[in-house]
């Protein structure tokens, strides 16, 4: 193994071994200071989720006590069984719980932490939130609430940058917002170009303007909804860069004004402007490229006298080969990780230290670059509704095993909720190899491997990205996803693989799997007493029929009535032998001829089977569980995941994670009927019960973390039956409000 490996092992492995916090001086500038006596010995966490658990599993490594903070939605949840200690702070929703800033330094003072770590999101870029942990004489353990204010505003973070030498995108970024003077500006600097709010983020608000004639509407468009969003309505104008890519540059200060650069990240695979796979280094770059964008790094970090951890975001004009400053973010990333595969570092190890007083622990020589790293992140979402956040009970959660090479960052635990109020976000999985290739093939393979059921995900998703050519050959660019989308949103009737054995060993997985579900899988019956057995949902259902039943040997029958003129009736005996050993024999009889194979498989436990058919072994899990009146079954096995549906006692559909069949959500709504397309909050109700409306007119807005959604109507017509008012919790496909003719 190689050096790398093992820091990374001792690192990242969650042994406890607790560090003293005292580190060699290694930087001359600040040889004359002395190590500071330690002062932080306990820290609040004011977050959630994986972040607050990566936090915390740092902080016991060196020794520290950790507290967490927790909203009523979270009082089971793995970052409060994660803490030393756990105080209440309110209510789900994140402006009475974890955006509640007095209540958190309360907490922290109550329960005598020294520090608080803010992690990402909520309060973590608030510089009014700095200042007050730092007036109350506690330490933040993040950039000086200044620095936070400069990069808040991205006309004034541009003015500072310029002024630093740092290269920006042409662009409007002047205090003067008369709409007719900023037409000129948009002249100058030439169509496309793209509206951007001073003080946005996630993308909200932004609009790019193809020329002249639509600039004005544009323009009054995002100063409202900027207004709306952010509470300031200051606009800025910028070159729309057609064919960019989004690398942005992990630096480090520390409070002797040393800064330093842990080279650059592609964050260019995004969907809804969010990034989704990242990965350092940058694929495709040249060392003095990466030269060039630390150094202008950098140099924007020292402009704003910049401490602790910090990403500088650049746009990079896959044309020219130019990059430009885009925006700093002033915290630690949800992306952080593939950085510290590469460097052999614990950043928020890093990020304590600096926020206790110490200095950095290298020089910027003595920074190494190993390998490559990529994240994947896992998300509870519709992909097919436009990545739409879902929610739901985690029935089933078996991530794939860490180690060295492999990370899991999670928050959640098979059972937990994934609920409307905070990020769908289920788990980050990050690994490591030697180079870009034997990392894209771990990434594959654990992507294949990690087991989620009871929401929607992500994961199919991710897999046929990581998958598609141009990915693996490093062609990205921020519009990846739209570009690719034939490939990447693919018809479920194309079947990739068509090798008959391998065809015949997947069926009989399945089926075996299934019948010995039905063998072991107890629980399902107790929780639906007097119900359908599991097989007899999967086989009295009109494809197939059960015959019989014999103590350790199953004969059953079936036909596939789908498609009446190639039924296909099959004889299907398992036995069981012994030492958790099955031999199943199906035969199949086609129109001229009978296949017959032998299946043997093996129970491993844990709804764990090998399976063997016609000369192929395979690994197959599964998970049964039932859910809003259907019963599902999951089923993996090699790089396919299914998933099956039915809705109790009716019928039996299987689907595809990214693929729906929506025969059993389109239930008997009467014609003009709107569902809400996902969980959330309802922020605006844009008209009234009874009016009129044009087709595709907005009716009302549905929120859910990070996400707003415009519901609209489907036809034109009056609006009926509309009963939900603002500050509304609704639960996905509940009936909205119809629209009638
Ligand atoms: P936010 O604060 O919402 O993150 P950014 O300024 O970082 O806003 O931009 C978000 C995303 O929008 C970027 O990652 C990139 O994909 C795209 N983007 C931003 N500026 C430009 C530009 N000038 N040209 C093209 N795309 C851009
Ligand atoms: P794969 O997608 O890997 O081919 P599936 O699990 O979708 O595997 O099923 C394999 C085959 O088994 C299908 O092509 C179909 O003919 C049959 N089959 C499995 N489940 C059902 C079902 N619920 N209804 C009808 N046919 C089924
Ligand atoms: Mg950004």
């Amino acid at each position: 193994m190689s050096l790398m490996a093992l820091i990374l092992r001792r690192k990242l492995l969650h042994h406890p071994t607790p560090v003293r916090l005292q580190l060699r001086l290694l930087s001359s500038s600040t040889s004359h200071l002395e190590t500071p006596p330690q002062r932080i010995e306990k820290i609040l966490v004011a977050n959630r989720g994986e972040i607050a658990c990566r936090i915390m599993r740092t902080a016991k490594r060196l020794g520290i006590r950790t507290v967490a903070v927790y909203s009523d939605a979270d009082k089971d949840s793995l970052h409060v069984k994660s803490a030393d200690e756990a105080v209440h702070i309110g209510p789900p929703p994140a402006r009475l719980s974890y955006l509640n800033g007095s209540s958190i330094v309360e907490a922290a003072i109550r329960t005598g932490a020294q520090a608080i770590h803010p992690g990402y999101g909520f309060l973590s870029e608030s510089s009014e939130f700095a200042r007050l942990v730092e007036d109350k004489g506690l330490t933040f353990i993040g950039p000086p609430a200044s620095a936070i204010r400069d990069m808040g505003d991205k006309s004034a973070s541009k003015r500072i940058m310029g002024a630093a030498g740092v290269p920006l995108v042409p662009g409007y970024h002047g205090s003067e917002q008369d709409i007719e003077i900023m037409k000129l500006e948009a002249d100058k600097i030439g169509y496309p170009i793209l509206i951007k709010p001073t003080h946005g983020g996630g993308g909200k608000g932004m609009r790019i303007v193809q020329s002249q004639k639509d600039f004005i509407d544009s323009f009054v468009g995002a100063q409202r909804e900027a207004a709306a969003s952010f509470g300031i309505n200051t606009i800025l104008l910028e070159k729309y860069i057609t064919q960019p890519r989004h690398i942005e540059v992990q630096i480090f200060g520390d409070k002797y004004g040393n800064v330093l650069h842990l080279y650059e990240r592609d964050c260019s695979v995004q969907r809804r402007h969010q990034k989704i796979i990242e990965e350092a280094p940058a694929p495709c770059v040249t060392n003095e490229f990466r030269s060039h964008l630390g150094q202008a790094a950098v140099s924007a970090a020292k402009a704003v006298g910049y401490h602790n951890a910090g990403t500088v975001e650049f746009i990079v004009d896959t044309i020219t080969g130019q990059f430009y400053f885009m925006e700093m973010n002033t915290r630690l990333q949800v992306e952080h990780p593939v950085t510290e595969m590469i460097v052999g570092q614990d950043l928020v190890e890093w990020q304590i230290r600096v926020a206790n007083g110490e200095p950095l622990p290298i020089s910027q020589v003595q920074v190494p670059l190993s390998g490559h790293a990529f994240e994947a992140r896992i998300y509870a979402e519709n992909v097919p509704k436009g990545f739409l956040p879902a929610t739901g009970v985690l029935h089933h959660y078996h991530p794939v095993p860490v180690s060295s090479t492999v990370r899991v960052e999670t928050g959640v635990e098979q059972g937990d909720v994934v609920s409307m109020h905070y990020d769908p976000m289920i788990a980050k999985l990050v690994v490591w190899g030697e180079n870009r290739s034997a990392a894209l093939v771990k990434l594959k393979d654990c992507l294949s491997k990690f087991q989620v059921a009871g929401v929607p995900t992500n994961i199919n998703f991710l897999q046929k990205l990581a998958n598609h050519r141009a990915f693996e050959e490093g062609d990205v660019e921020t519009h990846f996803i739209e570009h690719h989308k034939n490939d990447l949103f693919v018809d479920p009737n194309n079947k990739e693989i068509s090798e008959e054995a391998y065809e015949a060993a997947r069926l009989s997985a399945n089926l075996v799997a299934a019948c010995l579900c039905e063998k072991e899988h107890s629980t399902l019956k107790e929780s639906y007493p007097g119900g359908p057995s599991l097989l007899s949902i999967w086989y009295a259902h009109s494809p197939f029929r059960v015959n019989h039943h014999a103590q350790n040997t199953m004969e059953l029958e079936w036909e596939n009535v789908y498609d009446s003129s190639s039924s296909k009736p099959l004889m299907l005996a398992i036995t069981y032998q012994q030492d958790g050993n099955y031999l199943i024999q199906h035969t199949q009889i086609g129109e001229n001829s009978a296949h017959s194979s032998e299946v043997r498989a093996l129970h491993l436990g844990n709804n764990s089977f090998r399976v063997e058919a016609d000369g192929v072994a395979m690994h197959v899990s599964m998970a049964v569980y039932i859910k809003d009146q259907m019963k599902h079954i999951h089923i993996w096995h090699g790089p396919h995941h299914h998933h099956f549906r039915q809705k109790l006692c009716l019928e039996l559909s299987d689907e595809d994670e990214t693929q729906h069949k929506t025969s059993f959500e389109t239930t008997s709504h009467p014609p003009g009927t709107v569902v809400a397309p996902m969980a959330g909050l309802v922020v605006k109700v844009l008209v009234e019960d009874g009016a009129k409306v044009e087709e595709g007119q907005p009716v009302l807005v549905l929120e859910a973390m990070k996400m707003e959604h415009v519901v609209r109507a489907i036809s034109g017509g009056y609006v009926q039956g509309l009963k939900v008012t603002a500050g509304q919790q609704v639960s996905d496909g509940s009936v909205l409000f119809r629209v009638k003719e």
